[in-house]
């Protein structure tokens, strides 16, 4: 019997096209995945020579240096089975299993629940003695509280909380790791990472793109449910969260969800002060036409989805007392810029000079590159005491597409057991909790209409404390550099 293998769920699909099998390759090239066998299951009738096929034309488009000696070995890993997702066609997996097997839900999240059930009926959440049998679950848990929580009702009636691993994908980057990293390895920062010394926190995932073929999950889900809940919620709570006196995968969690429950709630009533949505509408971007958001195929004419969402957070707790937290994303903005960025507040007294010193803002940015920059104040080269802005930068040597390396890092993560990077229960819990009213408050009402290629709505300024302003999604020449 092999030591591990993969089963991928929903392996026509095009998660496991675009991101699962380069990650799974790349990971293979590295030698990291031993004799891992990779077995795919789809309702397609495919032999397992079909899905060879299928496997090779998803890597030569999405892995440049895919080689035939690579793939040769590679495709001596691979299986496939047919079937629905019914206990009777998935026990035959039980005979591909391997002493420790990884099932991983590539499905529809409307799957989650009938799969995990389905897998359990077939007894392949059991493991064999001394092996082990994990879950990975794909995002969303849920589209609000209530369904959340039915989901894991319906999983823990075969999976233990234990075997379950929760993936959110922003967990597996290097930024977000870093975040934990350059916090709590440097002496330097641990002192004024509070509110004496840090006046607001800005969390801001921006894109170009509109809602291009998902239209049919999107037109549900919203900025709110697609982006905030889940990956923006997490780099928030992972800014937030207190030193850890023990690096353990459950302390970090229980610090994080710490963070979630010190969040002052919303009601209903007060969304307004807390939440502000929009809608793009059409423009001109990089002098291409793009149509409104009501236009978009698949999305109805008069459609109130929100494809814009900023949030503003505040944590009831001493570290943190009086420091907003701003979460926003958004589809069709002016750039492509996702990053976290604390900005400091400003120093008392005089300075010498000419000198003007403008606030630090450290900023943890993941795309378009991953950088880690410190803007600070220096003196401007020459006779006279006059100061500049300068900014400290140390950009991170990326392999390859970004997406990929936290797949590829999530993968091991989740062969090898380490669930650090993965979402416990009550974390995806204490998000909802927190949203729930919004999500309710929003079911009347329209949002704010915003130009494609623009900052976003301009309501969300109303979330900002006096003197405080969104940093620019348009990238800022030289921050970056
Ligand atoms: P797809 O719509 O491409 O479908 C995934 C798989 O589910 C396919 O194999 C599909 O089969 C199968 N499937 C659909 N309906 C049924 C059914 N009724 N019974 C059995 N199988 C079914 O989804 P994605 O691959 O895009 O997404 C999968 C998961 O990954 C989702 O939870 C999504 O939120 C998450 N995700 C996706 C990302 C992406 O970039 N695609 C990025 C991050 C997360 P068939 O091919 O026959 O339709």
């Amino acid at each position: 019997m092999k030591a591990s293998a993969l089963v991928i769920l929903g392996a026509s699909g095009d998660l496991t096209r675009r991101l699962l099998l380069p990650a799974l390759y790349r990971l293979h090239a590295r030698k990291l995945i031993g004799d891992l066998r990779i077995i795919g299951y789809a309702l397609e009738k495919w032999s397992p020579e079909r899905f060879e096929k299928h496997v090779h034309k998803a890597l030569s488009q999405f892995v440049p240096e895919l080689d035939e000696a690579g793939w040769n070995e590679f495709r001596a890993r691979l299986d496939y089975r047919h079937g629905e997702l019914k206990a009777e066609p998935l026990a035959a997996l039980g005979d591909l299993a391997a002493a420790g097997t990884l099932f991983y839900l590539a499905l529809p999240p409307s799957l989650f629940g009938t799969a995990s059930e389905a897998l359990g009926e077939a007894g392949l959440s059991s493991a064999p003695r001394g092996g082990w049998r994990r879950l990975v679950v794909e995002k969303p848990f849920g589209s609000d509280l209530a369904s959340a929580k039915q989901l894991r009702t319906r999983m823990h009636a075969h999976w233990e909380e234990s075997q379950i691993l929760r993936i959110d994908h922003f967990l597996g980057k290097e930024t977000t790791q870093n975040l934990m990293v350059f916090r709590f390895a440097n002496r330097f920062l641990e002192p004024v990472w509070n509110a004496q010394h840090v006046s607001q926190v800005q969390i801001t995932y921006a894109e170009t793109l509109g809602v291009e073929k998902r239209a049919g999950y999107y037109e549900h889900a919203g900025a709110l449910r697609d982006m905030l809940q889940n990956h923006l919620m997490q780099l928030f709570s992972l800014a937030a969260i207190e030193p850890l006196s023990t690096w353990d995968s459950e302390v970090l969690r229980d610090h994080k969800v710490e963070v979630l429950r010190s969040v002052k709630p919303f009601t209903v009533r007060n969304v307004d002060a807390h939440a502000v949505r929009g809608q793009y509408r059409g423009g001109k971007m990089d002098r291409r036409k793009v149509v409104d958001y009501r236009q978009e195929s698949g999305v109805a004419k008069d459609s109130t989805t929100e494809t814009f969402a900023a949030l503003r957070l505040e944590i009831d707790s001493w570290r943190w007392q009086g420091v907003p937290f701003y979460l926003r994303s958004g589809k069709r903005l002016a750039s492509n810029c996702s990053e976290i960025a604390v900005q400091f507040k400003r120093n008392p007294g005089a300075l010498p000079g000419a000198v003007a010193a403008d606030n630090n803002w450290m900023i943890f940015r993941i795309k378009p590159r991953q950088t880690m920059s410190l803007l600070a104040n220096a003196k401007k080269p020459g006779l006279k005491l006059e100061g500049r802005r300068v900014t400290l930068s140390a950009p991170y040597e990326e392999e390859g597409n970004s997406e990929f390396s936290a797949y590829e890092q999530l993968l091991m993560d989740a062969l090898e057991g380490d669930r650090t990077h993965f979402l416990r229960f009550d974390e995806v819990e204490w998000a909802w909790r927190l949203l729930d009213p919004v999500l309710k408050a929003w079911k009347k009402g329209e949002p704010e209409f915003y130009a494609a290629g623009s900052e976003g709505p301009s309501a969300q300024d109303r979330l900002l404390d006096s003197g405080h302003h969104w940093r620019p999604v348009r990238l800022v020449a030289g921050e970056d550099d």
